[in-house]
């Protein structure tokens, strides 16, 4: 008799328990918003995308035409392909046009320090080197541009004397996904009703990444990536994380063209992360002016010997904190529409916004990660 009441009372704990996580799971969905920018698509020199896809010509789930449709649906411009491979020929001999985007592959080749990721490079006959620094020169030679991708997750890269690659990856989403997907449990069963609320669960605070991208940045300028890395979950994925390309005319209709306005925004820097599925970035602007009044985009380097006027735009109507950060440091912070700044130290300047209001990132994620203006002493 005893013992089946004791019994009852177990249940009856674990079924308050059940309801009580049941409530917790339902407000936390009912509560989670996407904000969008009233400037969504405004201007035809922004486009958006998505860099860091595997698909079925290495080990991703889906085949470039499924990944590309899901693209279309998702409202890409582009997406950028990478998969395994020194390089990967048949998935380079692939990209075109497809579902209405502009599909691009390069390749993530495994090289001796970790995997890099090599974009508009010229299709060797054979293959590139293991040999981390052999590989760079090799796709240098052929005109193209790298990447490190997840430095401090899965392959991990090991660092040495040579600095010069042209990116690194900030966030890694392959890598939010292996690595918290016990912490994130309880958020599991949100994936069959709104997976980026389980996504934004599982992020992790890129500010090891952050700091090592300002230490090669005060060196070289180098170039940071919001990196989804998807093998799997193409759907929600493309909501997750996004590039934002400014373009200098609007985007071609004609492939190579089209191609080469992409990765030239790439090379030079101009372009920012956002994490979509947080809030609609659209319409962030962060440039200098420079000296006869000329306008600096992100990722220029400015030579000057007076001070120079940092300008940063987030017509936003929601709250968020923007970071203005030099050399690694923040100097300013405000939750303004429009910042000006008057940069009198040369170094490297770069931008971070928080979301400050009903945020469904964890505090120490940012929102929208710039690229860096680069100022420098004009030799005289
Ligand atoms: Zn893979
Ligand atoms: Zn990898
Ligand atoms: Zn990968």
């Amino acid at each position: 008799m005893k013992q089946s009441h004791k019994k009852k009372k177990i249940l009856l704990s674990i079924l308050a328990l059940f309801l009580l996580y049941i409530i917790w799971l339902s407000f936390n969905l009912l509560t989670f918003k996407t904000y969008s920018s009233p400037a969504l698509k405004s201007s035809p020199l922004e486009i958006e995308g998505v860099y860091h896809i595997h698909s079925t010509y290495s080990d991703g789930r889906k085949s470039l035409d499924e990944i590309a449709k899901l693209a279309s649906q998702a409202y890409l411009d582009f997406i950028i392909l990478t998969d395994h491979g020194r390089p990967n020929h048949e998935s380079y001999s692939s990209q075109g046009w497809k579902e209405g985007v502009l599909a691009l592959a390069g390749s993530e080749l495994s090289v001796s320090r970790g995997h890099l990721v090599a974009l508009d490079f010229e299709l060797p006959s054979g293959y590139f080197s293991q040999n981390a620094e052999d590989a760079f020169y090799e796709i240098r030679a052929g005109g193209g541009f790298t990447i490190i991708s997840h430095p401090y997750s899965k392959t991990q890269w090991s660092w040495g004397k040579f600095i010069e690659y042209d990116g690194i990856e900030i966030i890694n989403g392959d890598t939010a996904l292996k690595k918290n997907i016990v912490a994130s449990i309880p958020s599991l069963p949100a994936l069959l009703i709104k997976p980026e609320y389980t996504f934004l669960r599982m992020l992790d605070s890129p500010h090891r990444n952050l700091r090592k991208w300002d230490e090669l940045s005060s060196l070289h300028p180098t170039y940071g990536y919001f990196s989804l890395d998807a093998h799997l979950l193409y759907r929600p994925g493309f909501n997750l994380l996004h590039l934002h390309l400014l373009l200098q005319t609007p985007l071609s209709e004609d492939f190579d063209t089209a191609k080469d306005q992409v990765y030239e925004a790439l090379r030079k820097g101009r372009f920012y992360n956002s994490i979509h599925a947080a809030a609609h970035a659209y319409g962030f602007r962060f440039s200098a002016k420079e000296k006869g009044g000329k306008t600096a985009p992100m990722g220029s380097t400015v030579m000057s010997d007076s001070p120079v006027t940092l300008n940063i735009e987030a017509p936003f109507p929601f709250a968020k904190d923007i970071h203005l950060v030099h050399n690694g440091k923040r100097i300013s912070s405000s939750n303004e529409e429009r910042v000006s700044y008057d940069a009198a130290h040369p170094g490297t300047y770069r931008v971070e916004v928080y979301l400050s209001e009903r945020s469904p990132l964890a505090k120490k994620i940012p929102w929208i990660v710039s690229n860096p203006i680069f100022l420098r002493e004009d030799e005289k």
